[in-house]
């Protein structure tokens, strides 16, 4: 068993975890002209309901307390707690959530926060291995979100914001344009963490559609069509879908048989998940 797991945290002068924990994700923000730049692009107006995934030591967090005022964090690590907690008071109010951010339900959160119907805004420097998983959660609780901006591999964002015909279009990039706009911001250099990652980051802003504008029928179906298609993605559709939807049911979603994955845009894969499911 790794060690990392079961030895105590060393502290800081300031309370904090002096090590960055990496199966954590924890590549903590220290660049004060890129937590500015995040701050701006949030640009949190009175009455928004701010919720930050992974608030770490608070790079993040206490400018946004500064700016706004109150603020929910969820944080996964235990050992950042009481040293979070305490040196927020001097910024703002700080509703710190313990747990895994995949088990909050935000639809539950909004309520809470916002009143029924109401919406948060979620924000967050994210740890990335958890990058995917983050994302589907969000989509999942669309309607109780606002907007989204996340810092990211930024190869996972040109993941998130290819079109058709581009070598990283696929399944990350369909989910998410189906229910969301997607507007990569600018990238930050790994200088800008500590420990510094290997990779480049990015800063993205996700905005899902109103539901009246998702065109989705059933999401499972288009879930599966879309897992399909790009699971192989080297094959024609014809072949990645063979058992999912056939030649007939393509050319009546305006999709050709002979295209392979890669070079459908959303709102056909829309079509044909929703003739899939007699829509
Ligand atoms: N926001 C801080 C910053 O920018 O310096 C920290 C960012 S660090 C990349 C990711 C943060 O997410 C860490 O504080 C980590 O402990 C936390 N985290 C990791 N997995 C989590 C999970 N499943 N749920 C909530 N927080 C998590």
């Amino acid at each position: 068993m790794s060690t990392r797991f079961t030895e105590p945290a060393k502290t800081s002068p300031s309370g904090f975890s002096a090590e960055a924990k990496k199966h954590l994700g924890q590549n903590f923000l220290h660049d004060t002209t890129v937590i500015a730049k995040i701050v701006q692009a949030l640009d949190p107006k009175p009455g928004d309901v701010i919720v930050e995934i992974g608030p770490g030591q608070g790079a993040l967090t206490f400018p946004l307390l500064r700016r706004h005022g109150e603020l929910t964090a969820i944080e996964f690590d235990r050992d950042l707690h009481a040293p979070l907690q305490a040196a927020a008071r001097e910024h703002g109010t700080l509703h710190l959530v313990q747990g895994d951010v995949l088990g909050v339900d935000f639809s539950a959160l909004a309520a809470e926060l916002a009143g029924t119907g109401g919406q948060i805004r979620l924000v967050g420097n994210l740890p990335y291995n958890l990058s995917s998983p983050i994302l589907f959660h969000a989509l999942d609780h669309a309607a109780a979100v606002r907007d989204m901006h996340f810092m990211l591999q930024k190869e996972v964002v040109e993941r998130m914001a290819a079109g058709p015909g581009s070598k990283v279009y696929g399944r990350l990039s369909v989910m998410l344009q189906a229910y969301c706009t997607v507007t990569p911001l600018f990238i930050v250099p790994p200088g800008a963490f500590r420990p510094a990652p290997k990779v480049e980051s990015a800063v993205v802003r996700l905005v899902p559609r109103p539901a009246a504008e998702v065109e989705v029928g059933d999401r499972r179906d288009f879930a599966n069509v879309v897992r399909a298609a790009f699971g192989q993605r080297r094959k024609t559709l014809r072949n990645a879908l063979h058992g999912v939807a056939d030649s007939a049911l393509m050319e009546a979603a305006g999709v050709r048989p002979d295209a392979r994955a890669e070079q459908v845009e959303v709102a056909a894969f829309v079509r044909l998940a929703n003739l899939l499911g007699g829509g």
